[in-house]
């Protein structure tokens, strides 16, 4: 009996997997092919320097990537960063997205200097594109090549990117900050050691991750832990965006603590090309 049960759900457990392996494979073999196709679309997510008199000032925008899948409509990057980045297809793919993100900066900056003034073109890294050894010069010809200034594109990486190979991480970051790229670190705070990773890598952002700004309203422990991220980044002297903004009183908050930078539903969610040149028409019309 016992011994009749254990068979069956071995095999069931068997066949699961076979299943699972099956639909990565699959997946693996849509993003081969989206690639070659150029199935992949940058959205722009507005980044705002905050006013008090609510005159918030755009300042650069988060390239976020997005599948054009032909049979299930845009798919966003939870449902398959991690198999490309398991499969390696996560290297090409993030090339592809620094210089598209590079050159739509370029011609943004063309059409609207203004945003010369502190503004900047942010690149979401996975740890294994972060780690491979040609990252800074991968970055320095895509930089070159389009003419961007090296002071204006942003690398956000989480900790995850740091903890893998440390000292491969910290020579990575030392030569692109040599550039003057700009670092930010993303999703901060829900890493496992954040402070000791503040201490030991060079950086210039902090981004509060949106689980902390989606709670301010409910949890004083939150609003707790955004006023020390706060303090945090002035005493070391870095930038802070808040990401994940949804109302007002999350702004009205943020203001309040000093917080410079925001990005969020509130003021955007992430654009199209398109309508980010309308937003950008608008805003600079304006002001
Ligand atoms: P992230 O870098 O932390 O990006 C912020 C995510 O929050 C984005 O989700 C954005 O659409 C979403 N978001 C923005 N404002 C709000 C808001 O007010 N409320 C809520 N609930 N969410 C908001 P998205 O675009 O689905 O991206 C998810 C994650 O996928 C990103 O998290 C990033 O880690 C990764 N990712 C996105 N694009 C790329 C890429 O080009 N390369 C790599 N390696 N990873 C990427
Ligand atoms: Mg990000
Ligand atoms: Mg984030
Ligand atoms: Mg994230």
């Amino acid at each position: 009996q016992a011994k009749n049960k254990g068979r069956n759900s071995y095999q069931i457990f068997n066949w699961t997997m076979h299943t699972e392996v099956k639909q990565r494979l699959q997946l693996e073999n849509d993003l081969r092919r989206a690639l070659n196709k150029d199935e992949f679309v940058l959205f722009y997510q507005p980044i705002y320097r905050l006013s008090p008199q609510q005159k918030h000032r755009l300042c650069g925008f988060e390239a976020l990537i997005r599948w054009h899948d032909p049979e299930l409509g845009m798919r966003s990057p939870d449902s398959f960063i991690p198999i490309a980045e398991q499969t390696g297809l996560i290297l090409p793919m993030g090339e592809w997205v620094i210089w598209q993100a590079c050159r739509q900066w370029q011609q943004w900056i063309q059409r609207w200097p203004q945003l010369q003034q502190g503004g900047n073109i942010s690149v979401n890294l996975s740890p294994m594109q972060f780690v491979q050894p040609d990252l800074p010069g991968q970055i320095d010809r895509i930089v070159s090549h389009t003419g961007i200034n090296f002071r204006q594109l942003r690398i956000e990486i989480t900790e995850s990117a740091l903890m893998q190979n440390e000292t491969a991480a910290l020579e990575t970051l030392k030569q692109l900050k040599a550039k003057n790229i700009q670092v930010a670190m993303d999703d901060f705070g829900t890493g496992y050691s954040s402070l000791s990773y503040l201490l030991r890598f060079p950086k210039d952002v902090l981004k509060i991750d949106k689980s902390f700004i989606s709670t301010l309203e409910q949890s004083s422990d939150s609003q707790a832990i955004v006023k020390t991220i706060m303090a945090l980044g002035k005493n070391m002297e870095l930038d802070i965006v808040a990401e994940g903004i949804e109302t007002a009183a999350q702004v009205q908050f943020l203001l309040e603590q000093g917080c410079a930078l925001g990005q969020g539903y509130w003021f955007s969610e992430p654009l199209t090309e398109v309508q980010a040149e309308q937003i950008l028409e608008q805003h600079f019309a304006t002001s």
